[in-house]
């Protein structure tokens, strides 16, 4: 029991809580012990933390706002009690209420001068400043404090419940839910052992590629051996759970894994998952990314799994094998998830733009169409490209709305050039998840129908990897597209596996040769090698090509010698605004390069 007395305290007079300090300004003894207590007050003046001070309850961290280092703080265990100021509004804190009072650990929050609302939306208290004490506040710290450790206790029981039929049939390994409650147990007795852990989140590569091209029964082995890979591997003491479709984890106890260890054991396990399967006498290769994290003094059970899956996301974007977890990461996906966020709002807001890039036809050097690329102008980050936010669309289900803004928008500038005599087609790039999309082709057919836009101007690029990732359906889709008129070119031509047999029985008009075989064919033999094949193939299959990457004179010249039918590329020119391509029209400065 804490008896220290309270220090004087003087109140302000711009300072809405003074008018009650007097109720508090005599001697007050705690009647509880506040050794524990991690006090986290959020407010823009001094009054909730100078009353604290006053009534000797510790506070480890006084915030202005909730940001995101707030947010991580909250997460990571770090507070076990949070004070807002109220007389903020309703809205202020929506955030920090729902996150905190959405899953466990739920942490108690107090309201100094709320409303109802705050209550509404998981706050546990709430108190008026007139009825402000020390004994009122008290018995707010004690009373959210064991409501919330009730609600934590009756979730975990829902979930152990849950849990023990939570078994995944296939691998026998545990769920998602049953894994993270084991974890959850492991990990508060490590924290009391002062014992080492590391989570490894597991993520199979084109899984579902596999799936779709070699059959669910041959997918479900492969599930099956990563499992007991995954196991045999996993060291003494550790658990392996399978998260997701394709996603396992492996949490592993009482290994010191510095950085450089994490990554032996994460080459070691790679290596293991690698080996060639054999499934009914085909060999199959498997292969996967991985993201790993190592449990600290404040880690929660979700903590750590939302380091592991932060570390796993930066791998697969930097397309390497595995990463370790560092706070760089999380601040990258913080931002990542926010832009994401912002996405469908800069839509409507017109904050996108085109850049058109020109593509030319080689044999009279005449400018025949334009890729239309999208740029996003953020207000707070500036223009943004494509391979920045196309993801996040894709991942956000912003894409739709975005294919249409662009699609609008490029038949706009291509009737405007109708209008002044100018026949160019305008291509736009089509994501895979459109191109499953069965209401699709009617958004493309009311588009043409309203703007008049004769549909031979409008060309579709969808990549082979859209095609591949489900044959049939793209089939259906990019045939009712052929009906209504619109052209259909198969982008990054080359980089894909897209035997020729597809695409005869595609109606395509039209393959662009990656540029990767493009940039250096005047250098390399084999990528010279690779264009000329691919301009053999579609020559026979009477397909249009187009060589995209097209960066000098001497690319031009060979591919014109090549019998290639249209160009782009850096050569002729970069993609531009709509200002600088008429300028470019007129002055076309790259012909005076060409011998
Ligand atoms: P992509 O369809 O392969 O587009 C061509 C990209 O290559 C463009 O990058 C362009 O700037 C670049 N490029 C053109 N010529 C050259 C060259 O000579 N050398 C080199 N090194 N690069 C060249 P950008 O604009 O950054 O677009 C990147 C990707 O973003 C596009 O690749 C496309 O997949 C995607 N994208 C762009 N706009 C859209 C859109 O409206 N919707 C969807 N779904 N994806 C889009
Ligand atoms: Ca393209
Ligand atoms: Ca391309």
């Amino acid at each position: 029991m804490n008896t220290r007395g309270l220090a004087p305290h003087q109140p302000s007079s711009s300072d809405p809580a003074g008018a009650d300090r007097s109720a508090i300004l005599q001697p007050h003894v705690l009647r509880l012990n506040y050794s524990k207590l991690r006090l986290l007050v959020i407010e823009t003046g001094d009054r909730i933390h100078g009353f604290c001070r006053d009534i000797s309850i510790p506070v480890l961290a006084r915030e202005v706002d909730y940001t995101d280092s707030v947010a991580k703080d909250i997460a990571a265990g770090v507070y076990n009690c949070i004070i807002l100021d109220g007389a903020r509004g309703n809205t202020a804190y929506q955030e920090i209420l729902t996150s905190v009072s959405s899953k466990p650990p739920f942490l108690p929050v107090i309201v100094i001068d709320g409303s109802l609302n705050f209550l509404r939306q998981g706050a546990s208290e709430n108190i008026a400043s007139s009825e402000l004490s020390a004994e009122r506040m008290e018995t707010a710290l004690f009373n959210a404090d064991r409501l919330c450790k009730l609600n934590n206790r009756s979730t975990i029981l829902e979930m152990e419940l849950s849990s023990l039929v939570e078994e995944d049939p296939l691998t026998a390994l545990p769920g998602r839910s049953k894994f993270r409650v084991r974890m959850a147990k492991i990990i508060a007795k490590a924290h009391e052992a002062k014992k080492p852990i590391s989570l490894i989140i597991l993520d199979l590569n084109s899984f579902k590629e596999l799936n779709e091209s070699r059959g669910h029964d041959f997918g479900d082995k492969v599930l099956k051996t990563v499992a007991r890979r995954l196991f045999k591997f996993a060291p003494r003491n550790s658990i392996v759970g399978r998260l997701g479709d394709d996603e396992f984890a492996l949490l592993a106890v009482d290994r010191d894994l510095s950085t450089i260890t994490h990554e032996n054991f994460a080459v070691e396990l790679m290596r293991e998952i690698r080996e060639p399967i054999f499934i009914d006498g085909q060999k199959t290769d498997v292969n996967a990314t991985m993201g790993l994290a190592q449990l600290d003094d404040h880690d929660t059970a979700d903590g750590l799994l939302h380091k592991s899956i932060s570390a796993l996301y930066a791998a697969k974007r930097d397309k390497v094998p595995f990463v370790v977890y560092t706070h760089e990461d999380d601040i990258e996906r913080r931002q990542q998830l926010r832009l994401a966020q912002d996405l469908p709002e800069a839509i409507a807001d017109n904050q996108l733009l085109l850049h058109f890039q020109p593509m030319i036809r080689m044999k009279d050097q005449e400018v025949v169409g334009v890729e239309a690329l999208v740029r996003w102008q953020h207000p707070k980050q500036g223009l943004l490209f494509p391979d920045s936010f196309i993801p996040l669309a894709e991942g956000s289900g912003s894409i739709q709305a975005l294919t249409e803004w662009v699609m609008k928008a490029a038949v706009k500038q291509g009737s405007l050039w109708l209008s002044e005599g100018h026949k160019i087609c305008v291509s736009v790039n089509i994501s895979a998840l459109i191109l499953h999309d069965p209401t699709f082709p009617d958004i493309v057919a009311q588009l043409l129908e309203e703007t008049n836009f004769p549909a031979a101007l409008l060309k579709l690029e969808i990549t082979e990897s859209a095609i591949i990732s489900d044959v049939y359906r793209a089939k259906e889709i990019v045939t009712r597209l052929h009906e209504l008129g619109t052209r259909l070119s198969i982008d990054d031509f080359g980089t894909g596996y897209t035997s020729l047999g597809y695409l005869r029985k595609l109606p395509v008009d039209e393959i662009k040769i990656d540029k990767s075989f493009v940039l250096n064919m005047t250098r390399i033999a084999d990528d010279e090698v690779i264009v000329r094949t691919l301009l053999d193939l579609a020559g026979n299959l009477g397909l249009s090509v187009v060589a995209e990457g097209v960066e000098d004179a001497e690319t031009w010249e060979m591919l014109d010698s090549l019998g290639c039918d249209i160009a782009q590329g850096y050569f002729m020119s970069r993609p531009i605004d709509i200002k600088n391509f008429g300028d470019w029209v007129a002055s076309q400065p790259w012909k005076q390069e060409l011998n």
